[in-house]
């Protein structure tokens, strides 16, 4: 059994733990709509730990300044630590040196194997495969940044895992790490509606998805196209594999390599990619 299967079956929520120094924002975001919904159906916990609460001094300094000049500030680590091992659990244990050295600090390898994911533009790109997989965890830990970006040792010693959603740069880890929440929760069995909305979702087939319509039949002279009134199943699911293979081929050509595609439906490429030719032949 598939280990999203059985926590399903069991009813255990998939757990997001976000870092953040901005947790309002990822409050809004989450109490609303579909994540609402999921969390109050019990199918995923998102808790949001406001960095700020792990640090130390008068002024709960989290930032300062870079090492080597520069502009912009740099996090510093140790109350993004504070609160990922306050959270989690782990951190470093003391162990007395035998021959009565001073305490040697060791990283407990105890914590349990949580994804601990640092939002950061030099990340693996997020895609649909990676939601698939996150979708898999039963526990993820997100920590946005702000600012100029991390202390490096944040990257080596903590997290476990890097994602970036796009080559552009924000001005913080919140939008991201919501990203990422809100594309894994919605593959996660029961939180649509309909149970196979999923799966035919642009990139989740490998294909984009096929275009969709719904009432008033005509609006300002467009019309919906005949066949989706027709009430004709099977011919319904033949245009609409049509349509999404049509789509993919006019906006996301470089998809349809990896695409699961039938001998027909690479011929029904073949003779778009044909059709195309002409068309430009005759401009
Ligand atoms: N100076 C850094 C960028 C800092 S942007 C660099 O060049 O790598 C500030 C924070 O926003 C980052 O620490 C990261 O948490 C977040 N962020 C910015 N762009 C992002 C992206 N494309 N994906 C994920 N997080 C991003």
């Amino acid at each position: 059994m598939r280990e999203w299967q059985a926590r399903y079956n069991a009813r255990m929520p998939l757990c997001f733990d976000l870092f953040t120094l901005l947790p309002d924002v990822c409050v809004a975001y989450t109490r609303e709509s579909i994540l609402k919904r999921a969390q109050e159906s019990g199918l995923v916990t998102i808790q949001i730990h406001n960095i700020r609460d792990y640090a130390e001094g008068k002024h709960l300094t989290t930032d300062d300044l870079p090492y080597g000049g520069g502009g912009g500030m740099v996090m510093k680590p140790e109350p993004v630590f504070a609160a990922v091992e306050a959270v989690l659990g782990g951190g470093p244990e003391r162990a007395a040196a035998p021959d009565g050295e001073p305490f040697v600090e060791t990283q407990a390898e105890a914590r349990p194997a949580v994804p601990v994911i640092l939002l950061t533009p030099q990340g693996r790109v997020f895609t649909q495969a990676v939601a698939q997989e996150l979708a898999q965890r039963e526990r993820i830990a997100l920590i946005c940044g702000r600012y100029e970006g991390f202390d490096e040792r944040i990257r080596e010693h903590l997290a476990t895992d890097e994602i970036s959603i796009g080559d552009y740069v924000l001005t913080g880890g919140e939008l991201a790490a919501l990203v990422l929440v809100d594309a894994v929760t919605r593959l996660l069995p029961g939180v649509l509606g309909d149970p196979t909305g999923a799966l035919d979702d642009s990139h989740a087939s490998g294909l984009l998805e096929y275009p969709h319509y719904t009432r008033p039949p005509e609006f300002r002279g467009w019309k919906v196209p005949e066949i989706l009134l027709s009430g004709h199943h099977a011919r319904i699911e033949a245009w609409r594999r049509e349509e999404a293979l049509r789509r993919t081929y006019l906006r996301r050509p470089d998809m349809l390599a990896a695409a699961n595609l039938s001998e027909e439906e690479r011929q029904f490429i073949a003779e778009l990619a044909k059709a195309s030719t002409e068309a430009r032949a005759h401009e």
